[in-house]
């Protein structure tokens, strides 16, 4: 039986391998622990939608000029056709950090994402933008005395 730790450990090396690959032992482990199995279930997840991600999703053709032509005025330059192309492909990314953020929300033992770093280490605009429930207005007055946070 290997422990939560080892699989923490080479969670990267298990999220890459198939689950009928998994080490016997591995396969063990994650049986009796749902922490595990979540948290190699969000690492292949993030894998698969990261690699998506990479293979460079295309905009539909005509998407930068359609674009371009609806703004008043304009005409589309090369330089900002390849612009609205690369913001393109971004996106599959952003929708996998915030699949990935999601999972980690959802995994964390403590509720909200603030579990997932020490709270003492927060300066107050972070605590803001952490916690999970609507900020007091006294929260808000200090994040904003506190400015750049240092
Ligand atoms: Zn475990």
């Amino acid at each position: 039986m290997k422990s939560c730790d080892e699989v923490k450990k080479r969670i990267g090396e298990l999220a890459a391998l198939p689950a009928v690959e998994l080490p016997a032992g591995i396969h063990e482990h994650l049986a009796g622990c749902a922490a595990c199995t979540r948290a190699l279930a969000a690492a292949r997840l993030g894998r698969g939608l990261l690699a998506a991600a990479g293979d460079g999703v295309e905009p539909p053709t005509g998407f930068a000029d359609r674009v371009l032509g609806a703004l008043p005025d304009r005409t589309p330059s090369r330089a900002e056709a390849e612009l609205w192309r690369l913001g393109w492909g971004l996106v599959p990314a952003f929708a996998a950090m915030a699949v990935l953020f999601f999972i980690l929300y959802q995994a964390s033992p403590t509720s909200g994402p603030i579990g997932l770093v020490p709270a003492e280490g927060l300066s107050a605009g972070e605590r803001l933008v952490l916690e999970a429930s609507p900020p007091e207005p006294d929260a808000v007055l200090a994040a904003v005395m506190e400015g750049s946070g240092t």
